[in-house]
């Protein structure tokens, strides 16, 4: 075997198996990156699906089980489960483990983890910038990572063969590699994801409350940019319950930022101040311009996604999958992908 397809790790396990960590194992798969994929679920239901599928070579109910004797752990569950899940695998990690996560805060995730870990484990925190708005084992897919950002954020001070390691299995896995240092991390990503996750909750939300005689012409008309919100807000309760506590301090500082603009923009419809309004929506088109020369844009696609081909979440996948669209966009689709899966980030 070529070193190139030799298996660069032996026993990895992965800690959830959602729809990250499902995409993760189903390339591992594909990939051949591992001699033996171990996987924790919690739900009798998802262990059930996760066993239909074959996802994974061995299944646990406990989380140490799955950890026990592995080379690399990665943390594929919602960021509050962390303390906990590293107290309850810290006794089962050998020296010389690789613990990962793919975590959409990378501060926190540094702060729950890392006091839990061995001496002799190296801890590799990472975030593949790759999702969609949909959740569990069902809704993952191979080529979710192909061409996205993988942004790693180790500690100080963490071995650098670790790093690397962790590196090519996320090149491996299809994706582009950025170091950077998590305080940092967590701000771009409360502007580019965060936030509009937050917004966009808050809009379907306030349409949700309107009077009930327009609720219905809500849905009704619905065809504009208010379906793309709802595509966002669809996004996974706990999930997103979970990063917002997380990155507290990141999200309320771009949220006062974006009120501040948001009342200058209201201050320039009330004075019927034209030019003033069109000189920021000018500044954002630049700005939809640089997002697509960086191939993270995605594709405008009217259509749902049930009506281009696309599963339903708890449906099987088609059989030949189409490239993901990036986790670091919002209602959109992949720029290099072909037209068939919605997108969000976190
Ligand atoms: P998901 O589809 O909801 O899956 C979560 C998985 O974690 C499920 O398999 C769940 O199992 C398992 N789980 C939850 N609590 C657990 C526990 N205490 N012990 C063991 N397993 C547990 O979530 P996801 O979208 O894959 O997100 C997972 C992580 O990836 C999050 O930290 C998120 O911030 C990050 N992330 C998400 C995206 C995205 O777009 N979704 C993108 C990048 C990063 P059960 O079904 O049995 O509860």
């Amino acid at each position: 075997m070529s070193a190139a397809k030799r298996p660069l790790f032996g026993r990895v396990a992965l800690i959830g198996l959602g729809l990250i960590g499902s995409s993760l194992a189903r390339v591992m798969r594909r990939e051949r990156l591992a001699e033996h994929i171990a996987g924790c679920v919690r739900s009798k239901r998802s262990q059930a699906t996760v066993r239909r599928l074959g996802l994974v070579d061995s299944l646990h109910a406990r989380p140490a089980g799955a950890a026990r004797g592995a080379d690399l752990v990665i943390l594929c569950t919602p960021l509050g489960t962390y303390d906990a899940l590293a107290q309850a695998i810290a006794p089962s990690l050998r020296p010389g483990t690789i613990v990962s996560d793919v975590g959409s805060v990378k501060q926190s995730a540094i702060r729950d983890i890392g006091p839990y870990l061995p001496d002799g484990v190296h801890f590799v925190p990472g975030h593949p910038i790759a999702g969609t708005e949909h959740s569990g084992p069902e809704s993952g897919f191979a080529e979710l990572f192909q061409g996205r950002w993988c942004i790693l954020t180790p500690p100080p001070g963490t071995d650098a063969a670790a790093v690397e390691r962790v590196a090519e299995l996320w090149r491996r896995c299809g994706s582009m590699i950025e170091i950077m240092d998590a305080h940092h991390h967590d701000r771009v990503l409360g502007i580019t994801s965060h936030l509009p996750h937050l917004i966009a909750y808050t809009i379907v939300a306030t349409a949700g409350d309107v009077e009930q005689s327009l609720r219905a012409e809500v849905a009704k008309y619905s065809a504009g940019g208010f379906r793309y919100f709802t595509r966002i807000a669809a996004s996974d309760p706990i999930m997103w319950r979970d990063i917002f506590l997380h990155n507290r301090d990141a999200v309320l500082e771009m949220l006062q930022r974006f009120s501040e603009d948001l009342t200058a923009l209201q201050r320039a419809i009330r004075w019927g101040e034209g030019e003033t309004l069109e000189a920021v929506f000018r500044r954002t088109r630049d700005l939809r311009r640089s997002v697509i020369e960086a191939h993270q844009a995605g594709t405008f696609d009217a259509r749902e996604p049930d009506q281009v081909g696309l599963r339903p979440p708890g449906q099987e996948k088609p059989s030949r999958p189409a490239k993901s669209p990036a986790h670091g966009q919002s209602a959109a689709r992949s720029h290099r992908a072909p037209r068939r899966r919605s997108a969000r980030q976190s």
